[in-house]
């Protein structure tokens, strides 16, 4: 008998089902019913077509329901609304855009209907317009016309897409973000970097601010010194999240996760046999912790529709644990992460090792290099990778891609010093970004050199001194200041020379621009009896992690 498959949402989950289903089974009968007026549509290319950097709507829309039949004798019904699943007839009721309703057998049901934007609950909100299908960019690209100004509400993924684009539109763009930071997936001393390209391609950032009501063309903004003012918000967009669209499921009385969302187990089954959910609606296997996760990412929803036909169609496949890995353009500025940031860790209890670098994208010598923040979580006790972030004008998304591979394959920390990666001049190093952070961890792991974080030197006890071993003239552009002393710079061509001048019953604290020649300094100094430390991503971690805390423009010069 042909096997019926019914699913709910025909976009990136419900389709890679559909599709891969219908490799897999050329016999499986497979109806698609999709609420909205179109299947397939790239809901991430969004926020560019609002910006111009898509120019044709038509881009948008990947596939028709006449193109799907065609190639995949796939159903698909569009304006098609599921509004009940009956799990003892093993029936959903469709209800049309007239009112009308069917009722539509089903073998096996998958559910991919996605997540809900999140509207702020203020005074004024339905005036906020959310990004999440091909309606709502019409809705979006028609009021921004002469709009003038524009207020994001979020500082996310989505958000500062957004906002970056409503900038290239020519409106005068308004970032409110409740957390003290933007990007929260990032921690503070790297997402700054973000928020300083914002800021200085005229991007006004409000953070640790909340929007608490909406008028007809502005809205009130408590500000991160308890202050209100006034913001003037010609076009308003809510980007604080998005909701999983857990209620058809609840209704039908199967197990529920976090937030409402659809819990299912490593083959994306329901609490129901019966009743499949991927995407951004269902749980996700974390890859660190026992707790189901909700990781809303184009990738897994792709992944898991995939897999969903593989299990539905008799093969088995423990879809892999999740990590969560994502990345955001702001301004030609790259931010990527993925796994658990430093907060996540420090908020689970759970130990972690940071290591911060700032590395070139390619050969110094090779015209055009540019310099990037990256970011390693490791665990102290195994060596295993727990995270990794980082932020720059190239060559980042690689990295972070890299690491996210490595994860997945198990790899330790330290074993990043053994990858053969690509290199000529232009493209990279011989040793590797993503080398270095694997002789960082080694080192670390090994003992050789001891470091500090720039939070642990702020709040030492202790009063170590703290050494700069650069030279004068980067010494002079700026440099680690703590209160117990004067800035110390010894560089480190002199330091055998000029090592007796340091105290030995102190703990001293060397830092060079990144933490490279901090090394080096350290191991001299710990050889020749000092109790030595290297602060961790010398003076640009610190500085970035400064200007994080007082929010102050970093002058140029200082980079
Ligand atoms: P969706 O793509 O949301 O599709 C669900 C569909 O189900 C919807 O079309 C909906 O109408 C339909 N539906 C819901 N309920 C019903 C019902 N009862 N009956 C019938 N149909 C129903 N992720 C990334 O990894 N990278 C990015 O750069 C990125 N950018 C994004 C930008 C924007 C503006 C947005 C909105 C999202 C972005 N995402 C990005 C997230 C990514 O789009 C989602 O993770 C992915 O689309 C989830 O796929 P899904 O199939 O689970 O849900």
């Amino acid at each position: 008998m042909t096997h019926k498959v019914v699913i709910i949402g025909a976009v990136a989950a419900g389709m890679s089902a559909a599709t891969r289903l219908r490799r897999l089974d050329e016999a499986a009968h497979i109806v698609v019913l999709e609420a909205g007026d179109h299947p397939s549509f790239a809901n991430c290319g969004l926020p560019y077509y609002v910006g111009g950097v898509i120019p044709e709507r038509d881009s948008l829309l990947l596939h028709t329901p006449q193109s799907l039949a065609a190639r995949f004798a796939i159903d698909v019904r569009v304006r098609s609304r599921v509004t009940a699943i009956d799990r003892a007839a093993r029936t959903v009721t469709v209800t049309l855009a007239d009112g009308s309703t069917y009722d539509e057998a089903y073998d096996s049901l998958v559910l991919s209907p996605g997540a809900s934007p999140i509207v702020p609950d203020i005074p004024g909100a339905s005036r906020a317009l959310t990004l999440r299908d091909v309606s709502d960019v019409d809705r979006l690209a028609a009021a921004t016309a002469d709009a003038g100004t524009a207020l994001v509400i979020g500082a996310g993924f989505v958000g500062l897409e957004v906002a970056e684009n409503l900038a290239h539109r020519g409106l005068d763009v308004t970032v409110v973000e409740r957390a003290p930071q933007v990007l929260t997936a990032l921690d503070p001393e790297l997402a700054i970097r973000v928020e300083q390209r914002l800021t200085a391609r005229g991007v006004r950032v409000l953070t640790g601010a909340s929007v608490i009501s909406l008028g007809p063309a502005d809205a009130v903004v408590t500000t991160a010194d308890g202050a209100t003012e006034k913001v003037a918000a010609g076009v308003v967009v809510a980007a604080i999240g998005v909701q999983p669209e857990g209620s058809l499921a609840a209704t039908a009385g199967l197990a529920l996760g976090p937030r409402g969302s659809i819990l299912v187990d490593h083959d994306m089954r329901t609490s129901d046999p019966a009743i499949f959910a991927v995407g951004d609606a269902a749980t996700k296997t974390d890859a660190f912790g026992a707790e189901p996760a909700l990781i809303p990412l184009a990738n897994l929803a792709n992944r898991h529709g995939r897999r969903v036909a593989d299990v539905i169609a008799g093969r088995p496949h423990r879809a892999a644990a999740s990590v969560g890995t994502a990345v955001v353009g702001v301004f030609g500025l790259t931010a990527a992460a993925t796994g658990r940031s430093e907060r996540r860790l420090a908020a689970e209890g759970r130990p972690y090792r940071a290591i911060h670098t700032h590395p070139l994208d390619h050969a110094g010598y090779y015209p055009g290099a540019t310099q990037m923040a990256l970011k390693l979580l490791v665990d102290p006790a195994t060596d295993k990778i727990l995270g990794a972030q980082g932020v720059g004008e190239a060559g980042v998304e690689r990295r972070i891609d890299v690491i996210a591979t490595a994860m997945a394959g198990g790899l330790t920390a330290s074993s990043l010093a053994d990858l053969e990666l690509a290199y000529a001049p232009a493209y990279g190093s011989a040793k590797d970004p993503v080398n270095m952070l694997g002789y960082v961890a080694e080192n670390l792991a090994a003992g050789e050199t001891p470091a500090v974080q720039w939070r642990e030197l702020m709040d030492a006890e202790d009063e170590p001194v703290v050494l700069d071993v650069r030279t004068a003239a980067e010494h002079a552009r700026g440099t680690v200041t703590v209160p117990w002393q004067a800035p110390l710079v010894m560089p480190l061509d002199s330091l055998r020379e000029r090592h007796h001048e340091l105290p030995r019953d102190r703990r001293i604290v060397v830092h060079c621009q990144v933490g490279q020649r901090g090394h080096t300094a350290t191991r001299l100094l710990r050889q020749l009896g000092y109790d030595a430390v290297n602060l961790d991503g010398g003076w640009l971690t610190w500085r970035d992690a400064q200007a994080s805390l007082t929010r102050e423009p970093v002058p140029a010069s200082a980079a």
